[in-house]
């Protein structure tokens, strides 16, 4: 099909011509959070302790001991602090990966978890310190990670992410198409909520577990609505799937790559609105192109079963219904879909 073609100079694989019919009509787009419209690439920001006797680089070193075998994002911010600062890491052992939640382990006798505020709460440890820094983290769309020793909560490491260039940029124009957004995320509501305000997203689905992704996009499909699934992770590849069009993100794992319809080469958000505007671009062009060959045959046909073609003009009239048709795609290639 002319479109798959025609998508690649730009930047966007179109896995097959299914891809762009499925982009024809699409009424949301839902968009994964970390990594989709955020870099991916967390730091941390601030660490605060609870406990007097727990120094900050203490809590980062026991964290980090723990993270050191977990491949999140988060995780990996983590040690990388504690690496920049040098600090020894703990003997860690039965580690535990708690996916959309965050790690355990034990060091010694104790069990040290690291994570969400959520998880810590699920095991029966509340955060009960430095809760107006925390707000104010969250306000500034920063992510929690909570820390505790022994069942006792020792602190808090605030990890932040920068917005990708041109996520802002895609969402407004989604608005200008009367395309609705929603973001989908792991992390906590507040945070969401922040970074959604930031970039005009109309939607937050937060504190969603990694397995209830793809079910979020079903129940909005439920609602007639043509759904769009925009992620990199792992745990995207179901919900890029269930969408009625999976956009991957280049950049990300192998297995949203995979399960998408269209991949983002270079990851860039604002192609988002090209592949859509590719889609109908291609789906109009081939209506048209239909057009114009039933218009030449209709015409010719009866005119050559009646003797009042010259075989010559027919030959011409032919070359000239495909000169059309190709003329016709070509012209994709020259729109401007940005
Ligand atoms: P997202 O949807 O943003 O990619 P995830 O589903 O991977 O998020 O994780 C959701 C939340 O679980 C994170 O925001 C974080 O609070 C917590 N979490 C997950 N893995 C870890 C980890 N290795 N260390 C700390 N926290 C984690
Ligand atoms: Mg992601």
């Amino acid at each position: 099909m002319v479109g798959t073609g025609l998508g690649a100079a730009r930047g966007i694989l179109i896995k097959n011509g299914d891809a762009l019919e499925r982009g024809k009509k699409i009424d949301i787009v839902v968009f994964d959070k970390t990594g989709t419209l955020t870099e991916g690439k967390p730091k941390v920001v601030d660490i605060l302790t609870c406990k007097a006797t727990m120094s900050a680089d203490e809590l980062l070193a026991l964290a980090a001991s723990v993270e050191r075998f977990s491949e999140h994002p988060l995780g990996q911010a983590i040690v990388l602090a504690a690496r920049e600062k040098n600090l020894p890491s703990k003997e860690v052992h039965d580690f535990v990966n708690l996916a959309g939640k965050g790690v355990r382990a034990r060091i010694g006798d104790a069990t040290v978890m690291v994570g969400s505020i959520r998880l810590l709460l699920e095991y029966g440890v509340p955060l009960t310190h430095n809760c107006d820094t925390i707000a104010q983290h969250e306000a500034d769309g920063r992510t929690i990670v909570a820390v505790a020793y022994d069942h006792t909560p020792v602190g808090v490491i605030a990890v932040a992410d920068s917005l990708k260039e041109g996520a802002k940029a895609a969402i407004e124009r989604l608005r200008t198409e009367r395309i609705a957004t929603v973001m989908i995320t792991g992390d906590n509501r507040k945070t969401a909520e922040a970074i959604a305000k930031e970039i005009g997203i109309d939607r937050v689905f937060a504190e969603v577990l990694p397995q209830d992704k793809a079910g979020q996009v079903r129940e909005l499909q439920k609602t007639g609505q043509r759904v769009a699934f925009v992620g990199d992770g792992i745990n995207d590849a179901p919900a890029l799937v269930q969408a009625d069009l999976g956009i991957a993100i280049g950049t990300g794992t192998d297995i949203a790559i995979e399960a998408g319809n269209i991949v983002l080469v270079k990851g860039h958000p604002l192609k988002v609105i090209e592949a859509l505007r590719l889609s109908r671009l291609t789906f109009k062009t081939i209506k048209q192109n239909m057009f114009w060959a039933f218009f030449y045959n209709v015409a010719a046909i009866p005119l050559a079963a009646l003797g009042l073609l010259n075989p010559m003009i027919a030959a011409a009239a032919m070359a000239g219904s495909s000169l059309t048709v190709v003329g016709n795609s070509l012209r994709i290639k020259r729109q401007r879909l940005s």
